[in-house]
């Protein structure tokens, strides 16, 4: 098979344990002589993975007793709806901070009055804006800690006098998160987590219940509360390789650790960015995100743009093309990918500047 350094937004490098894991049970699903993927969701074997995936969520993420862990369809996507459905009542203000926060702002003007309290669109959302307060007659705050398409970050657990909801898609368990802190954690599985097809959403059931509007059914968080996100037949598959993928983040030694394989990660390639004169870094350095690291050629040698990424592809790079609204390059360093592709990224960038001094 080609050696290929997996640097793709997503879906994203998953845990090789957790591939592995996966493959057998297409094979064989828990001794039962059936494929995960025809196993009934109602069967013991299947509850015990579902039992197991919440309870590895919840002492992962040291998640307090009051809120629940729901596993859902839909994408992160759909929960931009749900949000505003179970949360909306009077206002909502929004942290605009790149193209998916406007998308979820853009759900709760559906439903009712949503604005956006700053934004950093002035600057194609290269840094998070810091100049504002939380306004305190809303009845939620709603952030996006790490902007996949710009790398730009909110790594501390922000305090707000008003319900605090985040989507964490593309940096959920990569650091310890104050859970609490939060009326609702959501976001899609497959950057950090798991296969697509499949959504997390932590919610703090005491924060529910209080909006006047009928919700549908499957909009709403406590059908699926009440129905142990089997409400209807869950994603089965996304679901036992996010279970598997957990399993492999408790063995490494939890959120501290990988907090710090991160970092080291994300901190060795900026390094290099900030180094290497044919590259520069496009979000804000206080901002920068350990998740996707966005650069472009610097100025003056934009010509090179294209030779480079054929370049790193011929060695093996995988998925490092910038979102097209940002341009140049783009290495999403989840928690699965290894220091080695790393290594191998900066080893390219290294050789490519000895080959265009
Ligand atoms: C990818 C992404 C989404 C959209 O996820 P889907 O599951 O494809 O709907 C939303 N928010 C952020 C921050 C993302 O990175």
């Amino acid at each position: 098979m080609k050696k290929a350094y997996n640097f793709t937004a997503g879906p994203c490098v998953l845990p090789q344990p957790a591939i592995d894991a996966a493959i057998e049970a297409l094979k064989d699903f828990a001794g039962t002589g059936v494929p995960v993927v025809s196993i009934s969701h109602r069967s013991k074997e299947w509850q015990a993975v579902m039992d197991e995936a919440r309870s590895l969520w919840k002492e992962i993420l040291n998640i307090p007793d009051n809120y629940e862990v729901l596993f859902l369809g839909g994408g992160a996507s759909m929960q931009f709806l749900y949000v505003a459905m179970n949360f909306l009542e009077h206002k909502a203000a929004y942290l605009e901070t790149g193209v998916w926060a406007k998308k979820a702002l853009k759900e709760a003007k559906g439903l009712g009055e949503a604005y956006a309290v700053a934004s950093s669109a002035d600057k194609t959302f290269c840094y998070i804006p810091k100049d504002y307060t939380i306004p305190t007659d809303v009845d939620y705050f709603h952030i996006t800690s790490n902007n996949t398409i710009y790398g730009t970050e909110i790594r501390h657990d922000i305090d707000s006098p008003v319900p605090l909801i985040a989507d964490m898609s593309s940096d959920i368990l990569s650091r310890p998160v104050d859970v609490s802190k939060y009326a609702l954690i959501y976001g899609g599985a497959q950057k950090n987590v798991g296969p697509a097809g499949l959504a997390f959403a932590i919610v703090n059931k005491d924060a529910l219940g209080k909006v006047t509007r009928y919700i549908p059914t499957m909009l709403d968080y406590r059908t699926h509360i009440d129905g142990g996100s089997m409400f209807n037949t869950p994603p089965v598959f996304p679901i036992f390789v996010m279970n598997e993928t957990l399993k492999w983040l408790k063995g490494l030694g939890g959120l501290k650790v990988m907090n710090k394989m991160n970092v080291a990660k994300a901190d060795k390639l900026y390094a290099e960015i900030d180094r290497n004169s044919l590259f520069r870094g496009t979000a804000a350095k206080e901002d920068r995100s350990i998740m996707n690291v966005c650069f472009v050629m610097a100025e003056g040698r934009e010509a090179l743009q294209d030779e480079f990424l054929a370049f790193a592809q011929g060695r093996g790079m995988v998925g490092i093309k910038g979102h097209r609204s940002v341009g140049g390059f783009r290495a999403s360093i989840y928690n699965a990918c290894p220091m080695e592709a790393v290594d191998a990224l900066i080893a390219c960038m290294q050789e490519f500047e000895a080959e265009h001094k």
